[in-house]
C-alpha cells in the first residue's frame, strides 16, 4: 500500500536535491512501471514523462530488447574491469561505436558510471595532458555561472550552482566561472546577438586576467539543461570556439544531457558547431537502463597521455561494466535502426515547436523555447520587460510544477522556468497529450497566484 511505502521510504531513505522532512510529511509519490512516455504511480495513475526521467530515458520505457541484452551479458560475464591490461568485448564494441558516431577526431573512450565521474575524469584528463606537454601550471579550468556538471567535489566544483557550492565548500582551487549566455534573464537591452557575444567574449575577458599559460580548458553544456534550457544565442558558441582555439585553451563540451539524439543530431556540439577536444557523456548512453559514462577523447589528448611513458593514474570499479555497455550499445543500435533521430527531427520537433510556441500566449507565459526536443518557458508578471516575480525565485514555478504533476504530466521548474525533455520516441497524439495537461497546469497556477 501506498501510505506504508511511503512511511518506510521517509524513515530509511533520503533523496537527492530533497529537503527530506518537508517529503516525510507529504509522502513521495512512487513510481511503480513505466512503458513508452508514460509512467504508473503505486495508485494506478497514468503519468505522462514530460523528463524522460532524468533527461536520461531517450527510447522511451519498457523496452523489452534492452532488458534481454542485460540479462544475457549477466550470464555470459556479469563484471570484469578493463585495469591492468585486460579488456572485454562489450567495452570494447560500445567505445568502438561511440568513436564512429562522434564527429572529427574524437576516437577515444574512458568509461565512467556516470557523468559526475565522467567530469572529474576530464579534470584529471586536462591537467594531465598540459602536464605531459611540460606546462603543469596549466591548470585552472573556466566554467559558468549555473552550470550543472554533477554533484561529486569536481563535477559541483565545475558545476556553477550556488546552492551547491556553499553546501561544502566548493568550488576546489583553480575552477573559475564565468557569466552564462542567459539572454532572457540578463539581456537587458541588448539583442540576444549582442549578449551572446558579450557573454563569449567573458571568456576572453577571463583569459587575458588569469594569463593563458595557466588556463587548461573551458567546460561548457552546449545547451544549459539544470540550469533552465537556456538556449544561447546563435552568436555565442562560434565565438567561444574562435577564443579557445585562438588561446590555445581545449574544450570540452559536456554533452550528458545533450549527446545521443536530444538536440536533434547526435552530439548537441554538431547543433551549434562546435569542436570540443573531450566531450562528456551519459544519461541517453544507455537511454537510462544502465547506469553508464564517459568521456569521448580527441587523438592529440588522447595520445599525448598515452605516449607519456607513465600509466593514466585513474579509474573506477565500474569503467565500461560489462553489462551496461552492452545495453548501451544496444540502445544505440536501436536509435539507429529506429530512426529515432529522423523522428525527432522531422516528426517530433517540429510538431512540438508549434504547440510549445503557442503557450506563450498564455498570460503567464513570456518566452518559449525548443531545441531539438529539450525546452523551457519563462513564467513572468510582465511580457514586455521580461520582469521576474517579485515572491522567491521559484515560488510560481513550484506552483506550476505542482500543478502539473497534479494533472499527470512530469514538467520541471527551475526558479520561474518550466522545462521539459521527453522520451524521443514521443508522438504527435502524445504531444497533444503533453501540452493539453501542461495549458490545463498553467491555468490552475495563474488562478491560484491571482486569488
Ligand atoms: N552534466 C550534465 C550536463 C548534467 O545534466 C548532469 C546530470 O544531470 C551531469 C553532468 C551529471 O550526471 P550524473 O547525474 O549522471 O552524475
Amino acid at each position: 500500500p501506498t501510505k506504508e511505502l511511503q512511511a518506510l521510504d521517509a524513515a530509511h531513505h533520503m533523496h537527492p536535491f530533497t529537503e527530506d522532512a518537508a517529503l516525510a510529511k507529504k509522502g513521495a509519490r512512487i513510481i511503480t512501471r513505466g512503458k513508452g512516455v508514460f509512467l504508473t504511480d503505486s495508485e494506478g495513475n497514468e503519468i505522462l514523462d514530460g523528463m524522460a526521467g532524468l533527461w536520461c530515458v531517450n527510447l522511451g520505457y519498457g523496452r523489452k530488447e534492452l532488458a534481454e541484452v542485460a540479462a544475457r551479458q549477466m550470464e555470459e560475464l556479469c563484471y570484469y574491469n578493463t585495469f591492468f591490461q585486460t579488456s572485454h568485448v562489450p567495452a570494447i564494441a560500445l567505445a568502438a561505436k561511440i568513436a564512429e558516431l562522434a564527429p572529427g577526431d574524437l576516437n577515444h573512450v574512458f568509461y565512467a558510471g556516470s557523468g559526475s565521474e565522467a567530469n572529474d575524469t576530464n579534470i584529471r584528463l586536462v591537467r594531465r595532458y598540459w602536464d605531459v606537454k611540460g606546462k603543469p601550471e596549466k591548470n585552472i579550468i573556466i566554467s559558468r555561472k549555473n552550470a550543472y556538471h554533477g554533484s561529486t567535489m569536481g563535477g559541483a566544483s565545475l558545476g556553477g550552482m550556488s546552492g551547491m557550492h556553499a553546501q561544502g565548500g566548493l568550488p576546489i582551487p583553480n575552477i573559475v566561472h564565468i557569466n552564462q549566455p542567459h539572454w532572457y534573464a540578463e539581456g537587458g537591452d541588448a539583442t540576444p546577438e549582442e549578449f551572446g557575444l558579450a557573454r563569449a567574449r567573458e571568456l576572453e575577458a577571463k583569459i587575458e586576467e588569469l594569463g593563458a599559460d595557466r588556463v587548461a580548458a573551458f567546460i561548457g553544456e552546449p545547451i544549459q539543461g539544470a540550469g533552465g534550457v537556456i538556449i544561447p544565442p546563435a552568436t555565442y558558441w562560434p565565438e567561444i570556439q574562435r577564443i579557445c582555439d585562438k588561446h590555445g585553451i581545449l574544450l570540452i563540451a559536456d554533452e550528458v544531457i545533450t549527446g545521443f539524439g536530444r538536440t536533434g543530431n547526435w552530439f548537441g556540439s554538431q547543433t551549434m558547431g562546435i569542436k570540443p577536444h573531450i566531450m562528456t557523456i551519459a544519461k541517453g548512453l544507455s537511454s537510462g537502463y544502465a547506469p553508464i559514462g564517459g568521456s569521448i577523447i580527441c587523438d592529440e589528448v588522447f595520445n599525448t597521455i598515452a605516449g607519456s611513458g607513465d600509466d593514466f593514474n585513474h579509474g573506477y570499479t565500474y569503467c565500461g561494466h560489462p553489462v551496461a555497455a552492452a545495453v548501451a550499445l544496444r540502445n544505440l543500435e536501436l536509435l539507429e535502426e529506429e530512426k529515432v533521430l529522423d523522428h525527432v527531427r522531422n516528426v517530433a520537433h517540429p510538431y512540438l515547436m508549434e504547440r510549445w510556441q503557442a503557450l506563450s500566449d498564455h498570460p503567464l507565459v513570456g518566452e518559449a523555447k525548443l531545441a531539438g526536443l529539450m525546452g523551457s518557458i519563462a513564467l513572468t508578471p510582465n511580457k514586455e520587460t521580461r520582469a521576474k516575480f517579485a515572491s522567491d525565485a521559484g515560488t510560481v514555478g513550484y506552483i506550476t510544477r505542482e500543478r502539473c504533476f497534479a494533472n499527470n504530466l512530469v514538467m520541471r521548474h527551475v526558479g520561474d522556468r518550466m522545462i521539459i525533455s521527453p522520451p524521443l520516441v514521443i508522438t504527435p497524439s502524445e504531444i497533444d497529450i503533453l501540452i493539453e495537461r501542461a495549458t490545463k497546469s498553467l491555468d490552475e497556477a495563474y488562478a491560484k497566484i491571482r486569488s
